[in-house]
């Protein structure tokens, strides 16, 4: 397997991983119609074949690339918005938690607060979405209600002072049609107001909404990175950055019938690992336990997450599921499910797409296929033995032991000094007795790895990451990280 790491060497020119189009990097080129694709250079007033700049070609691409950040924001924020509606109803498995952010954040939104939790929730979903859908010439009851008086005022003098969210990313987008708004100050404004609307429409409302559902975040301790995750339990993964189906797997998990059913297929029970913002959503909030076990990390430790072997499900939620995941889905036999209408795979033709009203049995569905856990080997094709397997983990745990007095050394000195060479050395000569353990899966080949190592399981990750720089001196062994 490739991990980022390897094609990012890929993309690179010349030799340079971090050298790429000078054009691209600059931001100044542009293929937007069939005139292009097209290069600038603002030094030279070399322009398009339509004559914009390089600076406006730049402010352009960096507007466009707002209004998807904010489309997918805002998505989110509508899913939510749908789930609190849907829980005032008592239509999810979720309960109005934090009443009293609810009465505050309805009460500075001018909504009234007397009536039923029922009737506040639901007026405050109305009048939400009536805003987002205010046109751009509209002026946003949200931002006028929770801004800052002196900022109201510069934005309004400057027309910066957004309508709802919908107009404005109408507004933006259409503005970065060819032959409309080549200026590259007028596209900042229109970025700036854009970045207004988010910021209140989508992204306030969002978490002041998903608190009200799921709870305050405090702090408390969480157990992270890839230790978390132990090949002898049912490792379901919630990823993206919606957690409602990730809420709704820790409920049913804390279910006995649901450690039970983990049980009856060999493993220990089921764990709910979090992972990215999903997780970060989900850990800041809620307290772990044995069924909310703990977090991974961010995107980039996603194809590691894969590479430990333990992942049984993978419910992808809006962003953050890469395209390379059927990948390892298919070496790995993980499920890989996508739970957002938004989120699809090449060849992955299972889905479900998250509803509010269904969260529980959806959340059911997903983490229902217990089938594959320790029935079969995880890694197709594997040509590693178990005895293999069993001595290599004997010398990972013995290095990762010998690291640990390492790295407590290493911490006494100052900052700048290298490890003694002795102990570096030794290092190496570990490494080259758990390369012996394994095997060569093929013919070493001009450019490419010849051994892959995957000592994921048995190693606790910030051990390992000390290790690889004396890895790395080891010839033939690459490590990937
Ligand atoms: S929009 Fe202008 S700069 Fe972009 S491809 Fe067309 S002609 Fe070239």
């Amino acid at each position: 397997m490739q991990f980022c790491w390897d094609r990012y060497e890929a993309q690179g020119m010349g030799g340079n991983p971090d050298q790429r189009c000078p054009f691209c990097m600059g931001g100044v080129r542009c293929d937007l119609c069939s005139n292009g694709p097209c290069r600038a250079d603002v030094a030279k007033d070399k322009r398009g074949v339509c004559g914009i700049t390089g600076d406006g070609m730049a402010m352009r691409m960096m507007l466009l690339r707002n209004i998807l950040g904010a489309s997918t924001y805002h998505y989110h924020t509508e899913q939510t918005i749908n789930t609190l509606r849907a829980t005032a109803k008592g239509e999810t498995p979720f309960r109005i938690i934090e009443k009293d952010k609810l009465k505050v954040f309805a009460g500075r939104l001018g909504i009234t607060t007397s009536g039923t939790i029922k009737k506040t929730t639901l007026a405050l979903c109305d009048f939400v979405e009536a805003d987002f859908n205010r046109k751009a010439d509209e002026p946003s009851h949200i931002v006028e209600a929770l801004a800052p008086e002196e900022r109201k005022r510069i934005w309004k003098k400057m027309d910066l002072f957004p309508g709802g969210i919908y107009g404005e990313m109408l507004r933006a987008t259409s503005s970065c049609l060819t032959n409309v708004d080549g200026y590259y100050v007028s596209l900042a404004l229109k970025a700036l107001r854009l970045s207004i609307a988010m910021a209140y429409q989508s992204q306030i409302v969002n978490e002041y909404c998903q608190d009200i559902i799921f709870g305050l975040p405090r702090p408390h301790k969480m157990r992270v990175d890839l230790g978390v995750l132990d090949p002898d339990y049912v490792n379901a993964l919630p990823n993206g950055h919606e957690p409602f189906l990730g809420f709704a797997m820790v409920q049913l998990a804390r279910k006995p019938e649901w450690q039970n059913k983990a049980r009856s297929v060999g493993a220990k029970g089921v764990r709910v690992i979090a992972n990215i913002e999903t997780g970060q959503e989900m850990i800041q909030r809620w307290e772990m336990d044995d069924a909310f076990y703990g977090f991974t990390g961010n995107w980039i430790m996603q194809e590691a997450v894969f590479g430990s072997g333990c992942v049984d499900l993978f419910a992808c939620d809006m962003n953050c599921s890469m395209p390379i995941d059927p990948a390892y889905a298919r070496k790995y036999k993980i499920r890989l499910v996508p739970v957002s209408d938004l989120v699809a795979f090449e060849v992955i033709t299972e889905r479900i797409n998250y509803e509010p009203e269904k969260a529980e049995e959806q959340a059911a569905a997903v983490q229902a296929d217990f089938g594959n856990k320790l029935s079969e080997p995880r890694e197709e094709n594997s040509t590693v033995s178990a005895e293999i397997a069993e001595k290599r983990d004997a010398a990972a745990a013995e290095i990762a032991e010998e690291t640990d007095t390492i790295v407590a050394e290493a911490n006494k000195n100052t900052l700048g000094e290298h490890l003694e060479p002795s102990r570096a050395t030794d290092n190496t000569e570990k490494s080259s007795e758990l390369s012996e353990l394994l095997q060569i899966e093929e013919e070493p080949e001009l450019g490419k790895p010849q051994w892959e190592v995957e000592i994921f399981l048995h190693l606790i990750y910030p051990k390992l990451w000390k290790l690889c720089p004396a890895l790395t001196n080891y010839p033939k062994l690459q490590i990937l990280r």
